[in-house]
């Protein structure tokens, strides 16, 4: 199960940042997610629930914000939406676009008392 490692990696850097900034309880770890990172939100959210038991984030909640998948134009600067499938720049044709955004899989914050 693909988010259950994910939720570990979460829960490691929290409990990292928790014992660095002395903190006993984590109230909230917001996450930001790309479109493109084929993690499941409801998965994500089930298996970091089920590993949190017994940690400092036990009573954590899960916060996440989903990030569009968005490509820019190398030759004209566009920024598009590349959540489908994307050949060129919809604005000049380029075929040099890139993707900006929508492959980030990232703490943002964690909330604690
Ligand atoms: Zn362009």
């Amino acid at each position: 199960m693909h988010e259950l490692s994910i939720a570990q990696s979460l829960l490691g850097i929290v409990l990292q940042e928790a014992a660095r900034h002395g903190v006993s309880r984590v109230t909230k770890v917001a996450v930001k997610i790309g479109a493109l990172a084929s993690v499941v939100p409801s998965s994500l959210t089930f298996s970091f629930d089920m590993i949190k038991e017994g940690t400092v984030a036990a009573e954590a909640v899960l916060e996440i914000e989903q990030v569009p998948a968005m490509g820019v134009c190398h030759a004209c600067g566009a920024e598009m939406d590349m959540s489908g499938l994307v050949a060129a720049c919809p604005a000049c044709g380029s075929k040099d676009i890139e993707l900006s955004s929508g492959q980030e899989l990232y703490v943002d914050h964690i909330e604690a008392e």
